[in-house]
């Protein structure tokens, strides 16, 4: 059996980036916009915690109906709860050949769980990408940030309008306003961040991990710095 499951595991590694690719950044600093275009370019499943706790949460599950009133407050969802929810997604085969996640992981225990979950796997080094802004940018970037309902695409009104106000270019669908970027929340989401998630820069930088990215460029400029990162990452494997 132990034979059997060490034969998949080098075959997953040698499809895709065979890693685990982390953005990391607060709320604002593009990691979302960033992931949906790496996934694409490196057919990776992409992953988002947020995603999973406000999809939870419209099918009125357990997990949704905990997680609700703490995202409400901008604050974080306790560990337990976010790492079975990342396990399991991690579990299922399209994950095999690595993956995308933005918003995971936001605690020095969640960080310590995934590489943990890497090795079980047998997944190479995780690649972190930290998108580094100014905090001075992001309360605009979050209050006129717009999502696409059905297909999550990004926009924002002050600076990547959509063409028909309220209306997704790509497909049509409605664009909405999330709960939580208003500007009580997003305060509170910011300082969460500096409190629990900054401390994951030195976690990674101490292990070599860590590749900083320029997040205050333009969108497209962001995209090519992550690739040169990732393709030289990819070349060395
Ligand atoms: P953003 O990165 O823009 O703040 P997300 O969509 O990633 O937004 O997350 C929204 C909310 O979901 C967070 O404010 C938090 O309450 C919860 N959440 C998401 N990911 C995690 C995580 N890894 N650990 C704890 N809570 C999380």
């Amino acid at each position: 059996m132990a034979a059997v499951t060490a034969d998949r595991s080098a075959i997953r590694v040698k499809q895709g980036l065979g890693r685990a690719v982390i953005l990391l950044g607060p709320p604002g600093a593009g990691k979302g916009t960033q992931a949906q275009r790496i996934a694409q370019r490196y057919s990776l499943p992409h992953l988002s915690t947020g995603d999973m706790f406000r999809d939870n949460i419209s099918r009125g599950t357990e997990i949704g109906r905990k997680a609700k009133a703490l995202m409400e407050r901008g604050e974080l969802v306790p560990d337990e709860i976010v790492l079975g929810m990342v396990e399991d997604r991690i579990s299922q085969p399209d994950c095999a050949k690595g993956f995308v996640f933005d918003g995971f992981p936001r605690t020095l225990p969640q960080a310590d769980d995934l590489e943990h979950i890497c090795k079980q796997y047998n997944l190479g080094c995780t690649i972190v990408l930290h998108m580094v802004v100014d905090p001075a940018l992001l309360m605009r970037r979050l209050t006129g940030r717009r999502i696409c309902k059905a297909g999550g695409h990004i926009y924002n009104v002050y600076e990547r309008p959509p063409k028909q106000e309220g209306i997704c270019d790509i497909d049509g669908s409605e664009l909405i306003h999330r709960p939580d970027d208003s500007e009580g929340v997003i305060g509170e989401r910011l300082a969460a961040y500096d409190r629990q998630t900054q401390p994951l820069v030195e976690y990674y930088t101490l292990r070599g991990l860590l590749s900083p990215v320029d997040a205050m460029a333009a969108v497209d400029t962001v995209s090519e710095s992550i690739t040169r990162i990732l393709d030289g990452a990819n070349a060395l494997k």
